[in-house]
């Protein structure tokens, strides 16, 4: 395995084992931190979901948005905005993982989530990061308040995915005292009523963009009509249209071409940030199906008490317990990261840049992981419910629609799951930050351990499938490069199963170092670590199921013949079975949870 100076390595996962003592998990969250968590949940059960039906049915009319506005200003009266502003700009200057169980929690705000999202997160934490002094002095105590509500301005009607294409201009104009901002941006969350818009547009004919912090009062926008939406429908999504927009020179954010940059690294905070609410998504999720399922009564018995509604729940519970692990995983590692540079002598700002921007390949996988489990678990929840799921009265079809934006915003799942790999590549073989040759040569070495019978410590067997999935990772993406080389990049299939076996790779791993850590812990539950237990080998059973699927496709794809035989006969030997009764697990988890009548860890 390669060493290296600094543990707090993005992508390193995969060469790496890690120590349960350097890994952060859910059940260390500080009292202050679940007090955030309390706050950020009783405001949207006491304004929202305490109120009944009617008063959540409120947050799908599209039409009134005086609700969500009541509910912004009320969430910055109570301070939430300033989550991740620092104290001295009137914030509460959170760690990042508070920051993310305040991500969690705020899932249950439906589609104000989205709107406190933007607020909090893509919209002002560009100055939070890149923010000179000044700029910060100026605006964020009035974000933190809620006095400016605030947006992120990327796309455009012909970029989306492709950001850096956008044709936003602004030209310096003679007197060199203001950029001249013309261009059109789409799909801006928070546009119907932002203060503040974080602009990126191009200065000139740069190749790359540019960012501005662009108040509404300077004149020249215009605000489009609000889009007609699947979901999230009090949240305000706007077309904007700049009419020479005069942007004060010092208005300019970060430096001139590295807007882009900006733009990628602020992604990447929403995407672990997708991933905590989704988490948030899903718990919510259970707790309402087994609501349901113990209560409603079929064929003499509640329909909770079927196998068919057990699979439903253990399975929703385990992506909660999953995606949960992967995410705080990731956030403490980020605040870690951010300390380590501080004390080597980094600014402020470069810290916050660079320990968000060092897991980049974590944020993306755990984008794709959370959003999808949220979208099945929202599917399901809506089955459990039976037609009173398609109904609007239960609110579970709103939480379908809702959850779905997820997939596309912050980077399609397509997009993300490329980056995944591209960074990965980027660091193995351009920077060299990751030490692929060492780990490729320790790969012999885990085939041959495959499966060891005399390793029969805690968890042994998933601790060997974890380091498997990893290995067939790093055979299938080494021999496809070699193969392929620079063709790989046009081979998107192939680079989508890679992703879902790197992905698979982490996530199990993160569920297994957080049940390993609280194994050890001698003051742990030890009547919850059973079920944890059991989530954690559900996943491995799926992981293994994913890799291997993924992985045939890929061989399948790229390989014949003897290269290909002897690719399949490697990896199977490594993705082997695993002997557990996936069916009796999920019943286990199922019946805890039916049992607590919530979901309960
Ligand atoms: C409700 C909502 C709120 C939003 N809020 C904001 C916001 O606040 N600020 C903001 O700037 N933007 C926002 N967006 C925009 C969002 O980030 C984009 O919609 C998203 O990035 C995708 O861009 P697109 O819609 O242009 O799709 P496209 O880029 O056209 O993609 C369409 C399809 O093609 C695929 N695709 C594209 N390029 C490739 C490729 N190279 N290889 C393979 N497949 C590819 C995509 O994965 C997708 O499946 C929001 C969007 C919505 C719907």
């Amino acid at each position: 395995m390669a060493t290296t100076k600094s543990k707090l390595i993005g992508g390193n996962f995969l060469f790496s084992e890690t120590d349960i003592k350097d890994v952060f998990i859910p059940e260390e969250f500080t009292e202050e931190q679940k007090m955030i968590w309390q706050t950020v949940h009783d405001f949207c059960m006491k304004e929202l979901h305490g109120l009944g039906i009617e008063r959540v049915a409120l947050m799908d009319a599209e039409k009134d948005r005086d609700l969500v506005i009541e509910l912004f200003k009320k969430a910055g009266e109570l301070g939430l905005f300033g989550v991740s502003i620092p104290e001295e700009y009137g914030g509460m200057g959170l760690d990042f993982n508070t920051g993310l169980l305040f991500t969690e929690a705020l899932a249950l705000g439906l589609s104000f989530a989205t709107t406190v999202g933007a607020q909090v997160s893509i919209g002002s934490l560009p100055i939070v990061f890149y923010g000179t002094h000044e700029q910060k002095e100026k605006y964020l105590p009035k974000i933190a308040t809620g006095e400016y509500a605030c947006s992120y301005a990327l796309t455009e009607p012909s970029s989306g995915s492709d950001a850096n294409s956008a044709k936003s201009q602004a030209v310096l104009n003679e007197a060199g005292t203001h950029y001249i901002l013309n261009g059109q941006k789409m799909w801006i969350t928070n546009g119907g009523f932002a203060d503040i818009f974080i602009i990126f547009a191009k200065i000139d004919n740069d190749e790359r963009l540019s960012a501005f912090i662009v108040e509404k009062s300077f004149g020249g926008i215009e605000i489009g009509k609000e889009e007609k939406k699947m979901g999230i429908k009090s949240s305000s999504t706007v077309q904007l249209f700049f009419n020479n927009v005069p942007i004060p020179k010092e208005n300019l954010l970060g430096e001139r071409g590295k807007g882009f940059n900006m733009a990628l690294n602020i992604l990447n905070n929403g995407r672990i940030k997708i991933c905590a609410g989704g988490v948030g998504g899903i718990k919510f999720g259970v707790t309402k199906s087994v609501e349901y399922a113990n209560q409603r009564i079929q064929f003499n018995q509640p329909i909770a008490q079927f196998g068919a509604m057990k699979y439903k729940i253990g399975q929703m519970a385990m992506m909660a317990f999953v995606n949960e692990s992967a995410a705080y995983r990731v956030g403490a590692e980020v605040d870690k990261k951010y300390k380590e540079l501080l004390a080597n002598g980094a600014s402020e700002n470069d810290a916050k840049i660079n320990s968000m921007r060092e897991y980049a390949i974590e944020c993306a996988i755990l984008k794709v992981q959370g959003s999808e489990a949220v979208c099945w678990a929202a599917d399901e929840a809506i089955q459990i419910h039976g037609g009173m799921g398609y109904s609007m009265e239960t609110g579970v079809e709103m939480a379908y629609r809702d959850a779905r934006i997820t997939k596309i915003y912050e980077g399609t799942n397509e997009i993300n799951r490329m980056l995944a790999l591209a960074e990965f590549y980027k660091r193995a073989f351009q920077t060299k930050e990751l030490k692929i040759n060492d780990a490729m040569k320790s790969i012999p070495m885990g085939i041959a351990q495959n499966f060891n019978p005399f390793n029969n410590g805690f968890m042994a067997d998933e601790d060997e499938i974890v380091s498997n999935l990893k290995s067939v990772f790093m055979i299938i993406t080494g021999a496809a490069g070699r193969k392929l080389k620079t063709k790989l990049v046009d081979e998107q299939e192939i680079v989508m199963n890679l992703a879902d076996i790197m992905a698979v790779a982490f996530m199990a791993e993160s569920a297994l170092l957080r049940i390993k850590k609280l194994n050890a812990d001698k003051e742990s539950d030890k009547e919850q670590l059973k079920t944890k237990i059991k989530m954690t080998q559900l996943y491995v059973y799926e992981a293994l199921e994913i890799a291997r699927k993924a992985a045939d496709n890929a061989i399948d794809s790229y390989a014949k013949g003897v290269e290909k035989f002897t690719m399949k006969r490697v990896v199977n030997s490594l993705l082997k079975n695993y002997d557990i009764n996936p069916k009796d697990t999920r019943r286990a988890i199922a019946d805890v949870v039916i049992a607590a009548n919530q979901y309960p860890f």
